[in-house]
């Protein structure tokens, strides 16, 4: 077990990816081949596949979303959901890059979705007009509040710029430790937060499987739902 002394000074970030919502059954739509009704993924996940062909692109959210909806939380993302809980978002940063919600459904409190959430919609022009929550099948002709564009799913597409780098960055610089969560180590992003924790002289876990043979100081190579709930349960003195 990894002994952290949770003194004022601790400060984590948490990188989870989709390891983590394994065990919830959240599909990934890449285990058959990667189609989608015989579109690439990709196909169906862009800025341009939004232009060509809304309807197609609303159908694939609206099935990711609708099965999604019936996921729940697993013991992984309810130990880090204590944890942000217990030492608050000013030291327990929770970056994810997972678009399904389950971290804040776990109770989260702050939870940075760098890949944007698949329960919201956002407008086409506008990333910063107000973004809204939808629970079901996209309403076809929902439009912006503020300047009347379409509204879109309000997730990162292939080709986007991920959400709020400036303050991950930050929390990255300043954190004493790092944790990667079923995501590899040894691709983008994991690999360049690793790199910046260990500049900021951080401890750096991977929580994996099958870990990456990245840069770590520790290799935890169980699932998240086993391994989570032990290490934060150890930090919090949980019994
Ligand atoms: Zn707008």
């Amino acid at each position: 077990m990894i002994e952290l002394r949770p003194e004022e000074s601790t400060r984590i970030v948490v990188l989870s990816g989709a390891g983590l919502s394994a065990a919830s059954g959240v599909p990934t739509f890449r285990d058959k081949g990667g189609l989608w009704e015989g579109h690439r993924v990709e196909e169906v996940a862009t800025p341009g596949a939004w232009l060509k062909d809304r309807s197609l692109v609303r159908r694939f959210y609206d099935e990711r979303r609708e099965r999604i909806a019936t996921v729940l939380p697993n013991p992984g993302h309810d130990a880090l959901a204590r944890l942000q809980t217990r030492w608050g978002p000013e030291r327990v940063t929770l970056v994810t890059q997972n678009v399904d919600g389950l971290l804040t459904k776990a109770g989260a409190p702050e939870v940075i979705e760098m890949h944007g959430s698949i329960m919201h919609l956002r407008c086409e022009g506008s990333e910063e007009h107000p973004h809204i929550q939808v629970a079901g099948a996209q309403p076809k002709n929902k439009r912006c509040s503020v300047c009347k564009s379409l509204m879109r799913p309000d997730v990162v597409w292939f080709g986007e710029v991920p959400r709020e780098a400036d303050r991950v960055h930050d929390a990255l610089a300043n954190c004493t430790l790092f944790l990667a969560v079923g995501t590899s180590g040894r691709v983008y992003p994991a690999a360049g937060f690793v790199q910046l924790a260990r500049s900021a002289g951080a401890l750096c876990i991977e929580v994996n499987p099958k870990p990456s043979r990245g840069p770590f100081d520790h290799a935890l190579s169980e699932p998240a739902e086993n391994m989570l709930p032990e290490l934060v349960g150890a930090w919090l003195n949980e019994d």
